[in-house]
């Protein structure tokens, strides 16, 4: 029985589509999380306790728990401290310092840089810099944006130099909240300020083996992404967009891949393309996140976390395919902050022809924060159909048709 480690951030959704996986396919599946003190089962008695924060610390205790088959990483900061233990264990994964650039959005666009991507003119400083003197080494329109974070956290467009030091100083304050302090890393001390990149936006969804790029797919995000905030929305898939440009998305992530030196396992990438070209924003070294994944399946029915445990453990799967004609999700945004109360039309939206699920994921009685302060969302609605056209007109009809209501929450005095 292959004896698989998980290493994850979350103990929710994600970790339990492994864990079945792993139980459908006869793989003893460990996990390995830092969040051992809100474990619920089945990993109970079982789990690694580790610390992000401390890779080699980590390391050494997923050294003690081996041997392992192999080593699947989910989200970020497990995909760090992964692939440092899985260089300790002899394992196939990707080097520990192409995991750290594809982390850190500066040292990624250095990368891309080098060997001649087009990248946006970007520079970082420090959280301490002046917010006017930095607005005046930026062209406008920009973008300014943590080095660490994800799901579009901390991302706002300026327009001009007023714009900028308002978002400034909202990033400087995301980024000195405890949340983000308590992960203690060093990229999170910059702002990286970039010029704006016009265009239509994708995601690739691969598998890396020794190197290798195989597309699992290539989403369009239909919904125009101009900012100030960049919320996701939707993601559909298969992409719309021509063979040729296609064609030149991936062969632009395979020269990202390169470039940041990522080897196996899981990819996850985002891009904008223009009339000058293919753009990339990053490529993660971990799958799609959380529930967006259901989108995905293989061959009959497989699910992505399937899949991505059978690569792990050295089985060729280069002949998957995605089993629906077409799929998408729409990840459904928080339009203002405040106490989540509830929502209606749930049942209404869900018997839209083409819809297959609308999980809501905010809980009754939580305060929720939308962007960019925030980075969660209201929930998901996932459908599958024919073509892309009607998988993204029944994601937007059964949006249209829910209510959620959100109470003003009260200043704490
Ligand atoms: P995250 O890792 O938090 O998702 P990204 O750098 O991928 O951060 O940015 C999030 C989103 O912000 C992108 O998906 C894109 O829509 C937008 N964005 C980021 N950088 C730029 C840029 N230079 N020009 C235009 N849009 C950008």
């Amino acid at each position: 029985m292959p004896r698989v480690l998980l290493v994850a951030a979350t103990t929710g959704y994600q970790t339990r589509m492994f864990a079945d996986a792993a139980r459908r396919l006869g793989f003893d599946l460990v996990l390995a999380t830092d969040r051992c003190h809100v474990l619920e089962d089945p990993w109970r008695d079982r789990a690694i306790p580790v610390r992000f924060e401390d890779a080699n610390a980590a390391r050494d205790v997923l050294v003690a728990n081996g041997p392992f088959d192999a080593i699947v990483a989910v989200a970020d900061r497990p995909a760090l401290v992964a692939a440092i233990a899985a260089e300790a264990l002899g394992l196939p994964h990707n080097p520990p310092a192409a995991v750290s650039a594809s982390r850190d959005k500066y040292l990624a666009r250095q990368r891309f840089q080098a060997v001649g991507l087009p990248v946006p003119q970007f520079f970082r400083v420090p959280l301490s810099a002046d917010a006017a003197g930095t607005a005046r080494r930026a062209s406008f329109p920009c973008v300014l944006k943590p080095l660490g974070l994800s799901g579009s956290r901390g991302v706002i467009r300026a327009n001009d130099v007023e714009e900028f030091i308002v978002a400034f100083e909202r990033v400087r304050a995301i980024l000195d909240g405890v949340d983000v302090q308590i992960l203690r890393e060093e990229q999170n001390r910059y702002i990286q300020v970039e010029s704006f990149i016009d265009g239509r936006e994708f995601a690739l969804e691969g598998l890396l083996t020794h190197g290798e790029l195989q597309v699992l797919a290539i989403f369009d995000k239909p919904d125009p992404l101009d900012g100030p905030f960049f919320e996701e929305t939707l993601y559909v898939t298969p992409s719309r967009e021509s063979g040729e440009t296609q064609r030149m998305m991936i062969e632009t992530i395979r020269q990202a891949v390169r470039a940041l030196g990522l080897m196996h396992g899981p990819i996850h990438a985002e891009m904008r393309v223009n009339q000058t070209g293919v753009w990339v924003l990053e490529v993660a070294a971990r799958p799609i996140g959380g529930l967006c994944a259901r989108t995905l399946r293989f061959d009959g029915g497989v699910p992505l976390e399937e899949l991505i445990l059978r690569h792990a453990i050295g089985e060729d799967v280069s002949c998957a395919t995605l089993s629906d004609p077409a799929s998408g999700v729409m990840m459904i945004p928080i339009p203002r902050g405040g106490i989540y109360q509830g929502v209606s039309g749930v049942e209404e939206a869900s018997a839209v022809p083409h819809v297959v699920e609308v999980a809501i994921t905010a809980k009754e009685g939580h305060k929720i924060l939308p962007l960019p302060e925030g980075s969660s969302y209201l929930g998901f609605i996932f459908a599958r159909g024919e073509s892309p056209e009607c998988v993204e007109q029944a994601l937007r009809r059964a949006h249209a048709l829910m209510r959620f209501e959100i109470a003003t929450a009260l200043p704490v005095m």
